[in-house]
């Protein structure tokens, strides 16, 4: 999980961002002017920054000056892709050019997140282990099959580890707003890892709510 800051005006694109890189695990904070942005980058530690060019108050230009070496990923319209850019390329970690997918904002920050270490590669707990690079599971260093939705419930609960997740944010989380087979379908999934993996230990129940990896 990294710290992320969304810097976009227009509130839509800005909460769809939110939305998205929430999914993944990350914890966001938004601004929607280049002030209140840069107060936010002065008083707090983010891991990276999603920063908006054409901005009230500061421009993007002058919020990247106050991120003073937080990762940064620009987003512009095509026809403010300038010079100025171009030469901040050499600093900033990466641009997009609107209209961009979530998917590919998405891909860009893990693979900055990545760069810059921020994000881990591999998870251990137990005889488990993870990697998130290959999606690949092993117990006892064997190779472990999950199915995808296996695998993708096990890196949500890896990625929020010692949080405690309702079902039905799990259910949001692995299998999106539009799946509509119930809750029990995590229960389901929450067994068999258990089992699959020896995380009987590690999975605990949350009373009333959901479920939570423990990290002793
Ligand atoms: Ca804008």
């Amino acid at each position: 999980m990294a710290e992320i800051l969304i810097v976009e005006d227009e509130f839509s694109i800005n909460e769809l961002i939110r939305r998205n890189l929430s999914l993944t695990g990350h914890r966001c904070t938004q601004a929607l002017d280049g002030l209140s942005a840069a107060a936010l980058l002065e008083n707090g530690s983010f891991d990276l920054v999603v920063l908006d060019i054409m901005l009230p108050g500061l421009d993007g230009y002058q919020v990247y000056e106050k991120a003073l070496g937080t990762p940064t990923i620009f987003l512009t319209a095509k026809s403010e892709l300038s010079d100025k850019l171009k030469g901040l390329s050499m600093g900033a970690d990466d641009y997009l050019t609107k209209p961009f997918q979530m998917l590919e904002l998405a891909a860009r920050v893990e693979a900055v997140l990545r760069r810059t270490k921020k994000i881990e590669t591999e998870f251990t707990l137990g005889g488990m282990r993870c990697n998130f690079d290959s999606r690949q599971v092993f117990l006892d260093e064997e190779i472990i099959e999950c199915t995808p939705k296996e695998y993708e419930l096990l890196e949500v609960l890896i990625r929020n580890r010692n949080i405690a997740l309702s079902r039905e944010k799990l259910l949001d989380m692995v299998w999106g707003y539009d799946f509509d087979g119930g809750t029990r379908t995590v229960d389901v999934h929450i067994q068999r890892l258990r089992h699959k993996l020896h995380l009987e230990d590690y999975i605990k129940t949350v009373y009333k709510l959901g479920y939570r990896l423990e990290e002793v």
